[in-house]
């Protein structure tokens, strides 16, 4: 367990740089109910920074199993109207998000994979306005985690459950920043490193990024029209910067959707709807997954795969080194807000608008000329191992080293 003043930290790290929450803002906490205590701390400290109001949406993922084995597929795809207006509540009254995502990876174990995907597809429909107002940056949001039992079993699976819980708050601590003198200036200095590349990227704007490593990965990703490298903090539509991920080391952008070619393997698992798939091969021909393996979890990845068109192509390329605090802890989080912050990664499906310029203000159809993708999904999966080398491609084919040995040389 970490120190009540560490913890205090770290919901003030949640609300601040996190969310950037506002004097006489209206807050809401997305969690499961078995994370309530940090939810409650979150909210304390919401108030005392001056929260006009702190709205809780729970969430029961043991509810969430027992309705997925019992309740029939229509049954679940019907999505409550009142969850749909729950949600344009916190849009119309411009809310900023903190959400803590703590899921125990094998929740779904055991569930019908054909089934989750439908109902998945169902509540992704129904999201459609809220999630847009979340990956436009119209509202402000942020992703924190704290441990739970079937979380840290599933990590520290030899651990009595209060030990797994323990040795999860000491990662999470380190990975946090929350064992420095100022948590909340080390994470403005973290910030700031993540700055300069994407700076250093955005003013090369290359034409594709090329990854090569010895499992058999050779990758070449055209980059979206006008693309812009993203790293820690965003711009908020209401001009208020934020940190949508805690922790983050990545600095991403959009892929070209028509113009990935070349053969991907997994670096670490993926963790999709509580199904774990790992030692896939994915076969990209302009843009498109023409082929694909997978030694653990085919069957869920066929399903992903199958939720729509855009679900093929890439919407996201994300970099980052061996040697971020994640990475090196060598942990395996069945958790993609860490497990993505651990490895260089791309994502199925949907492209932020945000990560090409003036994308917020773009039509539909003029993203899609730009390359931008889109999707009812946006799944994170990781790719760069430790030997994964990286050069950025230039429009007149000048060539330049970004990693080496699955590292930052810039
Ligand atoms: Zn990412
Ligand atoms: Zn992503």
């Amino acid at each position: 367990m970490l120190s009540a003043q560490k913890m205090e930290k770290f919901a003030e790290l949640a609300v601040t740089i996190g969310a950037n929450m506002q004097k006489g803002q209206e807050v809401v906490i997305r969690c499961d109910v078995n994370c309530q205590e940090f939810a409650h701390l979150i909210a304390k400290k919401a108030y005392e920074l001056g929260a006009k109001q702190v709205l809780m949406q729970w969430r029961d993922e043991q509810l969430s199993r027992l309705s997925m084995l019992h309740a029939d597929t229509e049954t679940l795809c019907d999505i409550p109207e009142y969850t749909i207006q729950q949600l344009q509540y916190f849009i119309d009254h411009k809310c900023c998000l903190i959400s803590i995502s703590a899921g125990d990876p094998n929740i779904y174990k055991g569930c019908d994979p054909e089934k989750l995907a439908k109902v998945n597809v169902a509540s992704s429909k129904a999201m459609a306005e809220f999630r847009k107002a979340t990956m436009s940056n119209y509202l402000r949001w942020t992703i924190v985690s704290v441990p739970t039992a079937g979380w840290a079993k599933q990590v520290f699976p030899n651990d009595p459950v209060d030990v797994a819980i323990d040795k999860m708050w000491d990662s999470i601590a380190s990975i946090m920043r929350l064992n420095e003198e100022d948590p909340v200036e080390a994470w403005r200095k973290h910030i700031a490193t993540l700055h300069r590349r994407a700076d250093f990227l955005n003013a090369h704007n290359f034409k594709y990024i090329h990854m090569t490593s010895a499992n058999g990965t050779d990758l070449k990703v055209g980059l979206a029209k006008d693309h812009l490298w993203l790293a820690a903090e965003e711009m908020g539509q209401d001009g208020l910067k934020f940190t949508a991920n805690m922790p983050t080391e990545e600095i991403f952008t959009a892929p070209h959707k028509d113009h990935v070619d070349g053969v991907v393997k997994n670096a670490l698992p993926l963790v999709n709807n509580g199904n774990i798939i790992d030692g896939f091969s994915l076969t990209f021909k302009d843009g498109k997954v023409v082929d694909f393996s997978a030694e653990t979890g085919y069957e869920a990845l066929k399903g992903l795969l199958s939720t729509d068109e855009g679900v093929l192509h890439l919407g996201e390329i994300a970099l980052l080194g061996k040697n971020s605090p994640i990475a090196e802890s060598g942990i395996l989080f069945y958790n993609t807000l860490f497990d993505e912050n651990a490895s260089c990664h791309l994502a199925f499906g949907k492209a932020y608008p945000t990560t090409v310029k003036n994308g917020n203000d773009k039509t539909k159809e003029e993203l899609q000329e730009m390359g931008v993708n889109d999707s009812l999904q946006h799944v994170d999966f990781m790719v760069g191992t430790k030997d994964i080398n990286i050069k950025g491609v230039g429009f007149d084919g000048s060539e330049t080293v970004l990693f080496v040995d699955g590292e930052w040389v810039i």
